[in-house]
Parts: C-alpha cells; sequence; structure tokens
C-alpha cells in the first residue's frame, strides 16, 4: 500500500496542530487532569464538552492518518532537516510564553531509544529465572576458569530455598571480589541485578559495606551508574561487565591508550559498551 500523498499528510498534522492550539484554551485543572485519568468529576455541561474534544484529539493523534504523518515527517526532517524552522517556537518566545512542549512523536516501540549502557545486541539470551540461578552458576564457573561465581551467605545455613533478595560472590583471582544483589517479585520471577559492591580480592569486608581502596570505591560507583541506566538489568548482561574486569590492571584506556591514568594513577574502570565490535571498552572515569 503506497503512503497518502504529502498534501493530505501536511493537512492531517496542521488540524491536529489547530486542534492541539484550540486545546491550550481549555480550563487549566481539565488539561492537568485529563492526562492522569479519564474518570472526571464533570460539574458543568461546558466541561464536558472540553473533556469530549481531548478524547477527540487523544483518539485522532492515535489514528493510522496522524501516525503515518508524523513518522513521514519524522524521516523526512532525518534526512534533511537543514532548513526547517520551527516558527511556532519562535513565537512563543517571542510572546514570552512559557516553552512549548515538544511537538507530537509517533508512538515507537518500547525497546527503542533506552538509555541502558548495556549490550542491546538482539541474538542475548533469554533473563534468567530465579529457579534457574544454581544451573546458571554451575555452567558459568564450568566455563570461566580464573572467575568464581557463588551465593554468599551471612551465616552457615542449611536452607535450599533461595533468599529474595538474593546476594551472589563474584571473584576474579588476583584482581576483585564484588557482591551482587538480585531480586525478583511475586509476579515475576525473572532476576534483576539491584546493586553491586566491588572490593580488593584479600579483603574481608561485608557487602553492603565500603573498599578501603579508591580504585574499588570507585569501581562500585560505576557499577551503581550503570544499574542506574537499566534497572532492569538481567545477570547474564551484567555478567558480561563484569567478566570485562579480569584484565582490570592491565587494560589501556580507549581514549588516551595509557594503563593508569595521567592524574591519580588510577586503572581503567569505566567500561563502555562498542557496539559495533561488540566488547567493552576500557575508560579511565576522568578521561
Ligand atoms: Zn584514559
Amino acid at each position: 500500500m503506497s503512503p497518502p500523498p504529502v498534501e493530505s499528510q501536511v493537512q492531517v498534522l496542521t488540524d491536529l496542530y489547530n486542534s492541539i492550539q484550540n486545546a491550550r484554551h481549555f480550563p487549566r485543572d481539565l488539561l492537568k487532569t485529563a492526562t492522569v485519568s479519564n474518570a472526571l468529576p464533570l460539574t458543568s455541561p461546558s466541561l464536558s464538552l472540553y473533556s469530549q474534544q481531548l478524547k477527540d484529539i487523544a483518539q485522532n493523534l492515535r489514528s493510522d492518518a496522524v501516525q503515518t504523518a508524523l513518522r513521514a515527517a519524522q524521516d523526512s526532517a532525518k534526512a534533511d532537516g537543514k532548513n526547517i524552522t520551527n516558527n511556532v517556537r519562535r513565537e512563543n518566545r517571542k510572546r514570552r510564553r512559557p516553552p512549548s512542549p515538544e511537538s507530537p512523536q509517533p508512538y515507537t516501540a518500547t525497546e527503542q531509544q533506552s538509555s541502558s549502557l548495556f549490550s542491546s545486541s538482539k541474538d542475548d539470551v533469554a533473563p534468567l529465572k530465579s529457579q534457574e540461578l544454581i544451573e546458571y552458576i554451575r555452567q558459568f564457573n564450568k566455563e570461566h576458569s580464573s572467575c568464581k561465581l557463588g551465593i554468599w551467605q551471612a551465616t552457615r545455613s542449611s536452607s535450599k530455598d533461595l533468599k529474595n533478595p538474593a546476594i551472589l560472590r563474584f571473584s576474579i583471582k588476583d584482581v576483585l571480589t564484588t557482591y551482587l544483589t538480585v531480586s525478583y517479585t511475586a509476579d515475576d520471577p525473572t532476576l534483576s541485578v539491584e546493586s553491586v559492591t566491588a572490593f580488593g580480592p584479600r579483603e574481608r569486608k561485608l557487602p553492603h559495606s565500603q573498599s578501603e581502596y579508591s580504585v574499588y570505591r570507585t569501581l562500585s560507583q560505576e557499577f551503581g551508574r550503570m544499574i542506574h541506566s537499566d534497572p532492569q538489568v538481567g545477570l547474564q548482561r551484567f555478567m558480561t561487565l563484569l567478566c570485562s574486569y579480569e584484565n582490570m590492571f592491565t587494560m589501556r584506556c580507549e581514549k588516551c591508550q595509557r594503563v593508569l591514568c595521567a592524574e591519580g594513577h588510577v586503572a581503567a574502570v569505566q567500561r563502555v559498551w562498542n557496539e559495533n565490535k561488540e566488547y567493552w571498552e576500557a575508560r579511565h572515569v576522568s578521561c
């Protein structure tokens, strides 16, 4: 099916624009609550009229005609958006009105536009579920000779049940020890990594304390930053990051090409996922 002609797409967007501009004059309280709830206590006939118009705009915005036109406009702007000036915004600035919100964008699938700092590789394995953890640990230890993964327990306990959250201990010989807090919900047994702390390989510390060494404290902060970018990050994806620290003290920074940064003599503890080469690049935090 060929797309509708440009003229009719422009008309569809112009109509939408005009109806939104018109809605700006609606009572402020109605606009605020309309985005939160459809069940409005409507006190007067005129309010219900406004409310119906808002619903019509929302429906129109979701319609195929508008979505197709928005998508075409976005593609066109991407291809060559150099000479497009946004007169609407300029006009607003002149009138000293508060900045208007971004113009409507076509809906995009949820997997796009992620702020995650982890790999977005399509052939990712299915996220690990709590009941699969023991087998995963067994397999992981078989495949990694210099690393070790296990379940950490504060006291010797004979209970075979996995605690929620559970604390895992991951260590790389002579490089580091980390504690990972992983959890799942009653509705969804998928494990996600909540927090990770790093310590020196011979430090005897509790998971929720912090290292005596600044390099491991910086590393813990980096892990926090990574998790913050993707709060639902699964265990397997996080493990690829952890394994990239095997040569933590000998890897060169991709920016300055030094092992230790010029100031502070700290190793390159930051990791940036290289989508093209599919590996974790090392960086100094200060680079
Ligand atoms: Zn550097």
